[in-house]
């Protein structure tokens, strides 16, 4: 497993567990174990094949981190307690998987341009270079 792939995993439980932390010091648990459920999102991944790829984005692939489920998230983040905290948790995941997302389009880019160096760091000869070229060596 990458070091991406494990720091995107730790933080799906350290996130949910500071903000318990930080939000509700005197009820940590209860608080952590209704954030830290967001996680039950990535059932959705038990759909593909294979269930967990390095190089994927979950965002807008897996059913559950599709715009319409995100937007039940968002309102129940906005209902009564316990639901609340649900929501926000399942937002929390979502913007780490869209984190994630960021980071491989980063390292996509960032290989596509290293393996194509002369034409990114050369431009295409000019027709007077073509023609010069062509004097000296013809
Ligand atoms: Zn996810």
């Amino acid at each position: 497993m990458s070091l991406g792939a494990v720091l995107h995993l730790g933080l799906h439980a350290l996130l949910p567990a500071l903000f318990a932390w930080f939000l509700f010091p005197k009820r940590f648990l209860w608080a952590a174990c209704w954030l830290l459920a967001g996680c039950a999102i990535d059932v959705d991944h038990l759909l593909a094949t294979p269930i967990y790829s390095p190089g994927r984005c979950s965002l807008g692939f897996h059913p559950l981190h599709t715009l319409p489920a995100i937007l039940v998230y968002a309102t129940l983040a906005l209902t009564n307690k316990p639901f609340r905290l649900l929501g926000l948790g399942l937002l929390v995941h979502i913007a780490l998987d869209g984190i994630d997302c960021l980071r491989m389009t980063c390292i996509a880019r960032s290989d596509a341009v290293s393996t194509q160096p002369d034409k990114a760091i050369r431009p295409d000869p000019t027709p007077a270079r073509a023609i010069l070229l062509n004097q000296f060596t013809t």
